[in-house]
């Protein structure tokens, strides 16, 4: 039903943390490792592009083209799944052009994609103008949406829930938390777990506004099940957003973003990265200390990568 294009080193590993769940004393913290999904420094990008890879190699594309942030994650998984493929890439980065090209940017060059600059307002209508152009010119080009984030995409997280079920079924946590933006990781997550009520699943929000952000998830999770022929009923209620921490918006850094980045790097040796994981982390560790989780609870971090993101000029001031 979906077509696979092998990326990904997996399972990714679930660890605990055991120093950082002592510092801020509540829950019993684990970790799922998918900034180790492998190709290019990983990410949670490299799952859903196993599937969208393969569904542009069974139409016969010759052309990746997708888009997002002057560092973008998404785009520098997309140029080298690209590059592992034998296909070109194709990248509509939102600019302005920074002056020098660091960190994801660099990266993107270095895997050889071909990087085009839009405005955010014009966004939609540049790739529309670019993917047709590389159309006409032969280059069969296939349209990955922002974040990879549809269907196919979606497909990638049900089947990590999957695999995450099978590494810690016999012990669930109650909570697993994590950043959430365009929406294909939880619209997979949330339907991985069915109709199970446990473990509640929470997007800290980098970017959107609560509701939005869930009309998203639950747009895209509808899709994907149709797709499978699925008819369990997912209450609407299962998709949980909490937007507190989205700050002056995606990319501006605050210093709960660093606080989360710094604790998990000083107590645990482990990287996050400035946009997303230390957006989520940073509202973990708000929650904890507001008391959000009960006594004895349980909470998994689904790390989703973006460390490159740590060497970009924009960030390396703001985080020493
Ligand atoms: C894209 C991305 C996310 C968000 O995932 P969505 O599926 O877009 O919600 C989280 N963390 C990192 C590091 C990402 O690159």
């Amino acid at each position: 039903m979906f077509s696979k294009f092998n990326l990904c080193h997996l399972p990714t590993r679930i660890e605990n943390l055991p120093r950082l769940s002592k510092l801020l004393g509540g829950p019993e913290i684990l970790i799922k490792r998918d900034d180790q999904t492998g190709l290019a420094f990983g990410g949670n990008k490299t799952r859903k592009l196993e599937y969208l890879v393969g569904a542009a190699l069974e139409q016969g594309a010759k052309t990746l083209v997708t888009t997002g942030a002057a560092q973008s994650n998404h785009c520098r998984q997309t140029a080298a799944a690209a590059a592992r493929a034998g296909v070109d890439c194709t990248l509509v980065l939102v600019g302005p052009e920074p002056e020098r090209s660091t960190a994801n940017l660099f990266l993107d060059r270095l895997l050889g994609a071909e990087i085009r600059w839009t405005d955010l307002e014009t966004r939609d209508q540049t790739l529309q103008k670019i993917y047709d152009e590389l159309q006409l010119e032969g280059a069969d080009p296939y349209l990955i949406p922002y974040g990879g984030s549809n269907a196919i995409g979606a497909y990638a997280y049900y089947q990590a829930y999957a695999e995450f079920f099978q590494q810690l079924g016999c012990s669930l946590p109650d909570w697993i938390v994590f950043a959430s933006s365009s929406g294909g990781t939880q619209a997979g997550l949330v339907l991985g777990a069915g109709s199970d009520p446990e473990p509640r699943i929470l997007g800290i929000s980098v970017d959107q506004p609560e509701n939005i952000l869930a009309d998203t998830v639950s747009q895209i999770l509808d899709e994907c099940q149709e797709r499978l022929g699925s008819s369990v009923k997912i209450p609407r209620a299962r998709i949980l957003t909490n937007a507190d921490y989205t700050g002056a918006g995606y990319g501006i850094m605050n210093d709960r973003d660093r606080e989360g980045v710094q604790l998990f790097a000083e107590t645990e040796g482990i990287l996050l990265d400035p946009v997303y994981t230390g957006r989520a982390a940073g509202g973990l560790i708000d929650l904890i200390r507001s008391g959000f989780f009960k006594k004895g609870e349980r909470v998994l971090f689904w790390h989703t990568g973006g460390m490159p993101a740590l060497f970009a000029d924009r960030y390396l001031a703001d985080l020493i």
